[in-house]
């Protein structure tokens, strides 16, 4: 049998605007529609033509091609595809759903598990050298009695009789049929009759899980680690979820962390300011010398290199930086007091010079 123009299909010109040619299709597709005319081969028939007839002359591209070569276009010897896959859609358009079963059948309903996430909190130390973690993750495994199907061992589930396995059922609604949830069998396409006296028919178990992770060093808070397939197992046998492990770096009392680089404060005495001294600083590792030059004012940053933070999966170590803050004694010795005494005179007489007053009208002069 010849194949009948597309525009006359439809009853369409073939000028038709998109708009008139969806509102053609739409009327007839209603029209020829299965579930109004059960058992009627042709109206199937008639159906699929506009179906046809409409994917193609829906398609910008496609009806370019048809206008200039016709049914060639489409049925050529690259073998374009008629619209056939296209038809579902169009059907999902409309809300007509699946009504041929055309759908592969047996609905799938195995799904897969969710994703776990799981909040750690290590030190900054830890977050330097890395760390061997154990995780005590209490989640929904696959019930090893049944295998994850919920039916007991021996007996396997059978095939919804309302849905036959779709797991969904078509009611109407005016001209539209909708696609819902199978109420026989909430959806999973199939009813366990015996269950397992294990999970109760859940296919699935509560468990605590002990895992085993390796923290790579340089993580920092935020740092999110995934560990593939150790989420929720999946419902009715799928499979499992990922497992997402967050970290969180505890505050430190001496350092804080920009990226790679480490920051902290060391006191030094006004001596050491002016004098300049060898100092030792704490770092991550340990203690460190730090010289501090002679005349070092209050605030000034020293720079020690590769003492900050490890790259996260990269090679070398950020810098750890170290301010020095002049601490002023609250109490004095006599010694001291006696030796400071003798300083501020000279100090007096310094402050009191002429050029000490003469920089001092530049600045606010
Ligand atoms: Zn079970
Ligand atoms: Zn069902």
């Amino acid at each position: 049998m010849a194949k009948r123009d597309y525009y006359e299909v439809l009853s369409v010109s073939r000028t038709a605007t998109d708009g008139e040619i969806k509102r053609a299709y739409r009327a007839l597709a209603v029209k020829y529609h299965p579930d109004k005319n059960p058992e009627d081969h042709l109206a199937e028939e008639k159906f699929k033509e506009c179906a046809e007839a409409y994917s193609v002359l829906s398609d910008p591209q496609k009806r370019a091609a048809y206008d200039r070569y016709g049914h060639a276009a489409a049925s050529g010897a690259g073998g374009v595809d008629p619209g056939f896959s296209n038809i579902e859609d169009i059907f999902d358009m409309f809300g007509f759903g699946d009504m041929f079963g055309s759908r592969g059948g047996r609905r799938t309903t195995v799904q897969r598990g969710s994703d776990l996430r799981y909040d750690l909190e290590i030190t900054l130390e830890e977050s330097a050298t890395g760390k061997d973690e154990k995780l005590r993750i209490p989640r929904l495994e696959q019930c090893g009695e049944c295998g994850g199907s919920g039916a007991e061992k021996g007996t396997t589930a059978e095939t919804c009789v309302s849905c036959k396995g779709a797991g969904q059922t078509r009611y109407q609604q005016g001209f539209f049929s909708v696609m819902r949830t199978c109420p026989n069998c909430q959806g999973r396409g199939q009813v366990i009759r015996t269950p397992c006296k294990e999970c109760r028919g859940a296919g699935r178990v509560e468990k605590e899980k002990t895992l085993e992770l390796k923290i790579p060093a340089g993580v920092e808070t935020g740092s999110r680690l995934r560990v593939s397939g150790e989420g929720e197992a999946g419902p009715n046998g799928g499979p499992s979820g990922d497992l997402f492990v967050v970290i969180h770096v505890k505050e430190h009392k001496v350092f804080e962390r920009q990226g790679a680089n480490l920051y902290s404060a060391t006191p030094i005495t006004f001596a050491q300011a002016a004098l300049g001294a060898d100092i030792k600083v704490k770092t991550l590792d340990g203690e460190e010398d730090l010289k501090i030059p002679a005349g070092t004012q209050t605030g000034t940053v020293f720079r020690i290199k590769s003492q900050g933070m490890p790259a996260l999966g990269g090679r070398g170590r950020g810098d750890l930086f170290v301010a020095v803050t002049l601490i002023t004694p609250k109490s004095l010795t006599k010694e001291q007091r006696k030796l400071l005494e003798q300083l501020a005179e000279i100090e007096d007489t310094d402050f009191n010079s002429e050029s000490f007053i003469e920089k001092v009208r530049n600045i606010f002069g």
